[in-house]
């Protein structure tokens, strides 16, 4: 991956190399906070879901919220790594606005899991991160500077709000891969149901650290942290202009500082926040308040017989068990609700290759035009899949069947009864079809003459009146066939 490659103007005099690695915060989707019994809520009143715990009044003791837990352990197992049979609670201590106990109860030196893998499509095949640790921790209250005028002014319901963190090492190797990435493990997080992933809200928040080197270096370079971007497109922006400033700077003489940089989504850039802390700066030691994290190996085993099967290994399925070309299996896979709509019409249908087409084509539209999420159903899978071997089976054209799925959706009805309601089926008796065959050779002699001294176009011309003439009913094989015959007669 040469410099230019990542999408900056070129004419360096060295090429370069890019180097992301990403930390990820999700928070998980559970009923209460981490260490005590408010609800996590996006969008309330101010200060309206807090206690003595989150509020870190003096005396008030956390308690793990073993939902939390779990969900973390999903998403470790999710991703394939070890998780721990005892982690421990770590304070971090530093002071914000946000936070008002002066540290955030996090993981440290014992994480809840570590290693794993998460795989992502890249332009020419399949990428992979290693994942180097995933550790639990409590989020931090908001600061709002536009609430109150000249004040800023601090809402603590998110304060408390479990997340994991999940951080990968450096693997990363250009702007768009890391977008890759970032995509493939929220489709991961998503089939776990841990989170709710939804980055407008920020319950999936990305910090991509990112270093360039010259080609053919093997120390790495000096990294920046690039916090608080939370959409796909905002990244892979961040990380562009990040690394054109790197690159330039150090092809003019200079050296990258290792600091802190902010990303302004609005604005579309990226400013300073401060020069970056070292760990040793937050004086890490183990919460006096809480107990290790000790799992029950039984309840980990039964955490990860839980598990569904995971995006690619759906998407490899879906591949040799349908024989689908691995594009459309990868779309089908893209939500677990989707790829579940799909396989109950393939398994209700007679022809697979065919129910794939028709979910991610007519459906698709179906769907679009009512602006649905993915996972909602307009018709059921069974439906769809009486329309499909409908016309797989001839009774109706492919044109015909869209139009059936449009009044299917509206009215709820099956596939059949609105074939046989609206007398859409195929006519191809061969005295229907010979009327209307007559018909258009009589209304264009000159056309028929043509035709039959070569002027071979014209055929479909002829057919295209015949479909007219059908009102669309005519099967258009046998149509054909009989036009044929009775041209050369
Ligand atoms: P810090 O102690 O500064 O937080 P870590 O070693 O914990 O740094 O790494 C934090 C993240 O930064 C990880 O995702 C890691 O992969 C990534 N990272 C570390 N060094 C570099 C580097 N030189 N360039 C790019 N990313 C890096
Ligand atoms: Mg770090």
């Amino acid at each position: 991956m040469s410099a230019t490659d990542a999408g900056m103007s070129g004419g360096y005099d060295r090429e370069w190399e890019v180097v992301i690695g990403i930390e990820v915060h999700v928070q998980l989707a559970t009923e209460t906070k981490l260490f005590c019994g408010d609800r996590p809520t996006f969008g309330s009143p101010p200060n309206t879901h807090v206690c003595p715990v989150c509020l870190g009044l003096p005396g008030a003791l956390p308690a793990t919220n073993p939902e939390a837990v779990r969900l973390a352990v999903r998403t470790a197992l999710a991703l394939g790594c070890e998780v721990h049979g005892t982690s421990v609670w770590a304070r971090k201590n530093y002071f914000y606005p946000d936070l008002p106990k002066g540290y955030q109860i996090t993981q440290f030196d014992r994480p809840v899991a570590t290693g794993g893998r998460v795989s992502f499509d890249t332009e020419d095949g399949i990428g992979e991160v290693r994942i180097r640790r995933i550790h639990m921790e409590e989020d931090a209250g908001k600061s709002l500077h536009d609430r109150v005028s000249g004040a800023t002014a601090v809402d603590l319901n998110r304060a408390g709000t479990p997340l994991v963190e999940i951080v990968t090492e450096p693997d990363l190797a250009s702007p768009a891969d890391t977008r890759a990435f970032l995509q493939a493990l929220k489709q991961v997080l998503e089939y776990v149901d841990v989170s709710d992933c939804n980055m407008e809200e920020g319950s999936l928040r990305a910090d991509a650290n990112v270093s360039v080197r010259p080609v053919g270096e093997e120390a790495l370079g000096t990294k920046t942290e690039i916090k608080n971007v939370n959409s796909f497109s905002g990244i892979e922006k961040a990380l562009e202009q990040e690394i054109e400033r790197q690159v330039a700077l150090l092809e003019s003489g200079g050296t990258v500082i290792q600091q802190t940089l902010l990303w302004d989504d609005h604005a579309g850039e990226i400013r300073p926040m401060r020069d970056k802390e070292e760990s040793h700066d937050y004086r890490y030691f183990p919460d006096p308040d809480l107990l290790p994290l000790v799992l029950d190996p039984a309840e980990v085993d039964a955490i990860r017989n839980s598990i569904p099967e995971l995006p690619r290994a759906r998407r490899a399925r879906f591949v040799s068990g349908y024989g689908l070309p691995d594009y459309d299996a990868g779309v089908l896979t893209l939500s677990r609700a989707g790829a579940d709509f799909f396989e109950a019409v393939a398994e209700a249908s007679n022809d697979p290759r065919e129910a794939a087409k028709w979910v991610m084509g007519p459906y698709q539209a179906v769907l679009n035009e009512r602006g649905e999420e993915g996972g909602e159903e307009v018709v059921p899978p069974r439906a769809l899949a009486e329309l499909v071997d409908l016309v797989a089976d001839g009774t109706i054209s492919h044109g015909v069947g869209k139009k059936v799925l449009g009044i299917m959706a509206r009215e709820g009805l099956a596939a059949a009864a609105v074939v046989e309601r609206e007398g859409l089926a195929q006519v191809r008796d061969e005295t229907s079809l010979r009327g209307w065959v007559d018909e258009v050779m009589a209304a264009f002699p000159d056309e028929v003459e043509r035709c039959r001294a070569g002027e071979s176009r014209l055929l479909g011309f002829l057919m295209g009146k015949v479909m007219e003439c059908s009102g669309r009913r005519a099967d258009p094989h046998a149509a054909r066939q009989l036009l044929q015959e009775l041209l050369a007669g």
